[in-house]
């Protein structure tokens, strides 16, 4: 694949992880309205709003660490993030049942958590390997934020929708 050819130090892996994170950050915002749209239960609704609104403050956090590096902030094409999106999408379509489709719709949340999760524990072991020391708290910020989501996602499930759903 062409995007890793320039990819040659660990400065470079870094830049590629954080753009490849800009990316998925973005598409994610473009995710989450759809997501929250297809949604029935209020809780799960108000979720997907909560996290939109820390996802946006997320893209800043890259923004700012671009910024430090002296490079504009810049996106390289995540096929596994369009893949996971993806998938939601045509699975949601398939699914008549608003109860199942919450159900459906959590799980695909948090593949996307998931995903998350692995790329910024990677930046933030690249960026202290590398003596990034001011970039380890905004990455543990977003770190956080994503854990916090998935664990809200699998008390939902268990509590309400998954119980509802069966
Ligand atoms: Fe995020
Ligand atoms: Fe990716
Ligand atoms: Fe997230």
């Amino acid at each position: 694949m062409a995007i890793f050819k320039t990819i040659h130090s660990l400065d470079d892996l870094f830049l590629h992880t954080l753009e490849d994170i800009y990316f998925a950050e973005n598409t994610i915002l473009k995710a989450l309205p759809k997501m929250e749209k297809k949604a029935s239960n209020p809780a799960l609704k108000q979720g997907f709003e909560t996290h939109l609104e820390e996802t946006r403050g997320q893209v800043e956090r890259l923004e700012s660490i671009f910024k430090s590096l002296g490079k504009d902030p810049k996106g390289t094409e995540c096929p596994a993030i369009e893949g996971i999106v993806k998938e939601a999408e045509e699975l949601a379509g398939e699914i008549s049942d608003a109860e199942v489709k919450d159900a459906a719709l959590a799980a695909a949340a948090q593949a996307v958590e998931h995903y998350e999760i692995s790329r910024y524990s990677t930046l933030i072991a690249l960026a202290q390997r590398l003596g990034h020391e001011d970039f380890v708290r905004p990455l543990e910020a977003t770190l956080a934020e994503e854990k916090a989501t998935d664990a809200k996602l699998t008390k939902l499930s268990e509590s309400t929708l998954l119980r509802k759903a069966a």
